[in-house]
């Protein structure tokens, strides 16, 4: 059934999000969410919370986190879903995944520093809702509150991103690693949000085809990050590939964030949507 407000994909303040997962769970139900996941960046601290908030607000669940990954000189998100929270392997690769977000913030502050921005490591500390997880999003928000940029988005083109002041390159997880995490763990595997990514043709299909070797099989199709034409360009890939397809606002913050919980259109219908291949996953 492609036809089911599944929404999985999603971030509490347990990474980059505001709210909590409880307040996450409520907003999904009132939206219409039926089957919901919530996918903290290389943390999974909040799935036991979000669990019970998802049965709390009659919400089928799919565990969930969203890996950062160094691919061909870029940095791609695999989305996880469906394995096991207590996975030894799956919480030792994240631990490391995370640990260099501690000192790589503290080069964005000095990188900050240098064009006058002073005190941005503390300030990003305020927004921080888990230790572990610093992110560039937190320095987004001081940023704005500041008044140095308007939002998030104007500090991302202007500071954060490659060539820009506060970018520090950083070496995450290995696409092949990633996907082993999730899948001994009984999960699937999802490219997140492939049209952001800056690949050439053959990078693209090079991240699509070693993907599939390492046992990935599954591609956001339908996610907040995307145009209409890009529905419908990645789930060409998804056939062409033989992947199955998730859908996913990506959700972070009601002030931020374009798409709401379970507001996208649904799967095309010809897919074979990634719930299907998890179904007794589903809690
Ligand atoms: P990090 O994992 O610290 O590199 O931060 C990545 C996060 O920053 C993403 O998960 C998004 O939430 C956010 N982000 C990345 N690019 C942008 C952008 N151009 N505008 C707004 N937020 C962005
Ligand atoms: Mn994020
Ligand atoms: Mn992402
Ligand atoms: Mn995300």
């Amino acid at each position: 059934m492609a036809i089911l407000n599944a929404d999985l994909h999603c971030h509490s303040v347990v990474s980059d999000g505001t709210l909590t997962p409880e307040d996450l769970a409520a907003r999904a139900a009132a939206n219409g969410v039926e089957l919901w996941a919530l996918t903290d960046h290389d943390e999974i601290g909040g799935q036991k919370r979000a669990l019970a908030a998802a049965h709390a607000n009659g919400l089928k669940y799919l565990t969930g986190t969203e890996i950062s990954v160094t691919f061909a000189g870029e940095t791609v998100h695999i989305v996880g879903l469906g394995f096991d929270a207590d996975d030894e392997r799956m919480h030792e690769g994240l631990l490391q995944t995370r640990d260099g977000r501690g000192p790589r913030a503290k080069e964005i502050a000095e990188g900050l520093a240098q064009v006058g921005i002073k005190d941005a490591y503390e300030g990003a500390l305020k927004y921080v809702g888990n230790p572990a997880l610093i992110s560039r999003t937190h320095f987004a928000r001081f940023l704005v509150e500041t008044g140095v940029c308007k939002d998030t988005n104007e500090v991302f083109r202007r500071y954060l991103t490659e060539g820009k002041p506060g970018f520090v390159p950083h070496r995450w997880a290995n696409l092949k690693d990633a996907v082993a995490w999730i899948t001994q763990a009984g999960g699937i595997a999802v490219v997140a949000h492939p049209a952001r990514y800056k690949f050439t043709a053959n990078e693209e299909y090079a991240l699509f085809h070693e993907f599939k070797a390492h046992g990935g099989q599954g591609v956001e199709v339908v996610t907040g990050s995307h145009t209409a034409a890009e529905y419908v360009k990645y789930a060409d890939v998804a056939k062409e590939f033989g992947l199955a397809a998730s859908r996913g606002s990506d959700f972070h913050s009601p002030g931020e964030s374009h798409t709401d919980l379970g507001q996208l259109p649904f799967l095309p219908g010809e897919l074979t949507p990634v719930w299907e291949l998890l179904a007794d996953r589903i809690q």
